[in-house]
């Protein structure tokens, strides 16, 4: 956390301050589910208020770093995982909603 580059990686501040306040030992993937559930809510409340919905989207991928210090795991590889999975999906939108082939 000493050089100008790790100050700009907010995976790393976020990792540090889950650890500097005891939630990453001191809580559960499931304690961070619910809060990861908590801060969904509030990103639906923005969304259907029309407000600013950068905090809420922000807080919920502080949750989803809690879980992923926990678990060993970097944004990066969950990402790379995610987008291995779904990058040669083939399927079609029903009503706004993405199908997928087979789930038709
Ligand atoms: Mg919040």
């Amino acid at each position: 956390m000493n050089n100008k580059n790790d100050d700009n990686n907010y995976e790393l501040l976020i990792a540090q301050w889950h650890h500097d306040r005891n939630l990453i030992e001191g809580s559960t993937d499931k304690d961070q589910y619910l809060k990861l559930m908590q801060e969904a809510g509030e990103l639906s409340d923005s969304l259907c208020k029309g407000k600013d919905i950068r905090d809420d989207i922000g807080d919920m991928m502080v949750v989803l770093i809690n879980i992923m210090v926990r678990n060993n795991l970097t944004i990066k590889e969950c990402l790379s995982v995610a987008y291995d999975d779904i990058k040669n999906r083939k399927g079609k939108m029903i009503d706004g909603v993405f199908v997928k082939e087979g789930d038709q």
